[in-house]
């Protein structure tokens, strides 16, 4: 009887949690199934906006990338951040001191023991980096600390 009590247990979390997953997803503006979003992302973009992995290390076109202009959600083309706070934190991930208020979405990770923020695109729920505390000080102190690969960018023009 123990040991069914405990299965039934068991299984009402892991029900929650499928539960919990699905009603993330409908939250957003922009919904699309799994194999919508592999025909619309290259594999690099998928991992990274729908499966929530990391780039490598210095390895973003962005990291070097000091033009005047907007990144935008690789996936939906909702703006996130601006150029002109972005900053080199020398992480090796494109870094910027703030969002593009109300566009992106935080939530609380547990994936390496510690908790972190983890950035979503509020449109899409594509999932873009992480914010830490150590970004510089006369500014916000924030650092975002993004997947280039997440974004889009495009060159201001007047
Ligand atoms: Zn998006």
């Amino acid at each position: 009887m123990k040991k069914f009590a405990i299965l039934c247990f068991v299984f009402t979390v892991y029900s929650c949690n499928t539960n919990a997953q699905d009603a993330k997803k409908e939250n957003y503006s922009v919904s699309k199934t799994e194999s919508e979003w592999k025909q619309q992302l290259t594999i690099e973009q998928f991992n990274v906006l729908r499966k929530g992995e990391t780039e490598a290390r210095f390895s973003s076109q962005f990291n070097q990338n000091k033009a005047e202009g907007t990144y935008v959600c690789a996936a939906c083309q909702t703006p996130l951040f601006e150029s002109k706070h972005k900053y080199d934190s020398g992480s090796g991930w494109p870094s910027f001191d703030r969002e593009i208020k109300g566009n992106i979405k935080y939530v609380v990770d547990y994936k390496i023991g510690v908790p972190r923020t983890e950035e979503h695109c509020a449109t899409c729920g594509g999932h873009l980096g992480h914010v830490f505390d150590d970004g510089p000080k006369t500014t916000t102190g924030k650092r975002h600390c993004i997947n280039g690969v997440a974004l889009k960018f495009i060159p201001k023009t007047d």
